[in-house]
């Protein structure tokens, strides 16, 4: 079964890189996915998972949470103020903050709640027009912002550019965490998730890997 295979090269790629296995967390990327093979997965114990949407996430993961104990669900889609709440109130981390306008909607809400989940800020390091995440140049100053808020800012994500070598973009990552003392990286995707275990990464995000390719719609 592929999530096997994952797990083979995951624990190999740690291998490779010298790290323990248990740093690097496998988000399986369901978004898309028949509920038969979510269903597959969880059933082969598997518990981490990824969406990108809110709402599709809100119609699917209640019922599985209802069945299937330790869910943890990671929001790696971008996220619209309107839908915070329902957000902050499904996952267990959000992967995608990336301005000060949703930073402080998530700590006013937060207050709201009581809780808050993990929370990365998404880092457009490739500098793409049509992109999500704050600019390698305002990743300091709006980590900075997100302390002052006493956000639980764990790391960095970022989504490569699909024309260029992932490693770079990685590599930049890693030193943007590592100098605002964060330790958290989420990157790597199936193409590329062993580069990203090589370059640190502590949370990777695998979907077709694991379920297939994606049917559109
Ligand atoms: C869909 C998606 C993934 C998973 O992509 P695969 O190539 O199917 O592994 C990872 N990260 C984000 C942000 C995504 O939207």
């Amino acid at each position: 079964m592929a999530l096997q295979d994952i797990e083979a090269r995951i624990a190999k790629a740690c291998e490779g890189a010298g790290r323990a296995r248990e740093d690097v967390t496998l988000i399986a990327v369901s978004k898309v996915q028949p509920d038969a093979r979510v269903e597959a997965v969880l059933g082969e114990g598997h518990r981490c998972f990824g969406e990108n949407r809110v709402q599709e996430a809100q119609g699917k993961w209640p019922g599985f949470r209802e069945r299937f104990e330790g869910v943890d669900l990671h929001l790696i889609g971008p996220l619209q103020s309107n839908k915070a709440r329902v957000a902050m109130e499904l996952f267990d981390a959000i992967h995608t903050v990336d301005r000060p306008k949703i930073a402080s909607t998530i700590a006013r809400l937060a207050d709201e709640l009581g809780r808050c989940p993990d929370l990365f800020i998404q880092v457009n390091t490739g500098e793409e027009a049509q992109k999500a995440g704050c600019l390698p140049s305002e990743v300091d100053g709006f980590v900075a912002e997100c302390a002052a808020l006493s956000l639980p800012v764990r790391g960095l994500m970022c989504i490569p550019p699909v024309d260029e070598e992932p490693s770079l973009h990685f590599a930049l990552l890693a030193k943007m965490a590592k100098r605002n003392g964060l330790s958290g990286l989420s990157m790597g995707m199936s193409a590329d998730f062993e580069r990203a275990i090589a370059l640190g990464a502590t949370h990777i995000r695998v979907g077709s890997a694991i379920f297939g390719e994606r049917t559109p719609g």
